[in-house]
């Protein structure tokens, strides 16, 4: 058994010295207990949250525990009487091969998600659902209304923009590069995707949205979150989802004081910012959105790009590729085969 334990805490972006690779036994299932085996694993930007100490809406990984993640495993062994040999599952096992589990939690895999069960990392599990919440219930964008989403073609910003499209909005987007914003255009069926890393993407932005921005799906901060503010909207929402830019800032942002300007243009055009994690504050709802997302699935509504990375030991590289931008749709990795 390999797993990925946390070796030490990173002081700004990590590296693979903050990651250390173990092997072990294959533990065996007690009384009640289920023996899972990694199929899937998917790396999340609010890993980088658990690696550190101090205040975040996940409490951190120990020194030396297994770093946690979502994963797509499969029953090998079950002594628990609702699940059985060659069951389909969602855990929170982690980077590792295998994992108990006393079925508490544990989301059971059927029906269509069967016929590509890493879905259920993306457009229909966690990514998917912050996506839904995040844009229809704080952001209630209106039929012509002008939607904005940064990291437009990562798991959560590829699904926002793709719902906004259904609701009958304008869509921009905002991404890393000519490659990933060609894609949301035509694939993603974005109206306009923008590149941040452009010399007049402040510019461009504005250019692009001639009748202001309703709606802005934060997950990055930032120079993103500056060209997008003067442009908000009266009444304007800004659900702000993550702020990517920052997950590895270890000083205050230097220049001039924003602070006021941002509070400042809330008041004036009575924006509504409002902060969200996707677990504590929607998952009562989880079910209201896996019936609506799996409708539009089967109806061949979205076009979900992975990124996935063969073998457990790549994941430390991958991960702090994605804090990078170079992943180019959801990152999973490939543990092992089915
Ligand atoms: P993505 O698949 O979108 O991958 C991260 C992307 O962020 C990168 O590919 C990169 O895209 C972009 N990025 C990184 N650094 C910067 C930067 N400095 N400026 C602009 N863009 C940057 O990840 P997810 O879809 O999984 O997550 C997106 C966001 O949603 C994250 O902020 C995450 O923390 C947040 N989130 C929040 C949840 C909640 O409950 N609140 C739940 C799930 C996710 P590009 O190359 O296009 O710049």
């Amino acid at each position: 058994n390999r797993r990925i334990v946390l070796a030490s805490r990173p002081h700004g972006a990590p590296t693979e010295a903050n990651f250390r690779l173990e092997t072990g036994h294959v533990p065996t299932p007690s009384a009640g207990q289920i023996l899972l085996r990694t199929v899937w694993l998917s790396l999340d930007p609010y890993m980088r949250g658990r690696m550190s100490e101090g205040p975040s809406y996940v409490p951190p990984v120990a020194i030396n525990e297994v770093m946690g993640a979502g994963t797509v495993a499969i029953v090998e062994r079950s002594d628990h009487p609702d699940y059985a040999e060659g069951d389909w599952v969602v855990s929170n096992s982690g980077w590792q091969d295998f994992a108990l589990s006393d079925g508490k939690d544990l989301f059971k895999l059927s029906g269509p998600v069967l016929k590509h069960p890493s879905w259920a990392l993306g457009m229909l599990g966690m990514p998917g659902f912050t996506a839904y919440m995040g844009l229809l219930d704080i952001g209630q964008p209106q039929p012509g209304e002008t939607v904005v989403v940064a990291a437009a073609t990562g798991a959560v910003g590829s699904i926002v923009g793709q719902i906004a499209k259904l609701k009958g909005c304008y869509v921009v987007g905002i991404a890393g590069g000519a490659d990933k914003c060609r894609y949301a255009e035509e694939s993603l069926g974005f109206d306009r995707c923008l590149d941040h890393r452009a010399g007049d993407f402040a510019e461009s932005l504005k250019r692009h949205c001639p009748e202001g921005i309703d709606v802005y799906f934060e997950s990055v901060g930032g120079k993103v979150f500056s060209a997008v503010l003067p442009l908000m909207n009266t009444k304007g929402r800004i659900p702000v989802c993550g702020l990517i830019a920052d997950y590895n800032s270890t000083e205050p942002a230097v220049g001039p004081n924003q602070l006021p300007q941002f509070q400042g243009t809330i008041l004036r055009k009575r924006l509504r910012v409002q902060g969200f994690i996707i677990t504590q504050d929607y998952g009562h709802r989880f079910g209201e959105f896996f019936s609506q997302m799996s409708q539009w699935v089967a109806e061949d509504r979205f076009v979900f790009r992975e990124d996935s990375v063969e073998g457990l030991d790549h994941a430390p590289e991958t991960f702090i590729g994605m804090l990078e931008g170079k992943n180019f749709g959801k990152v999973l990795i490939r543990v092992a085969g089915d």
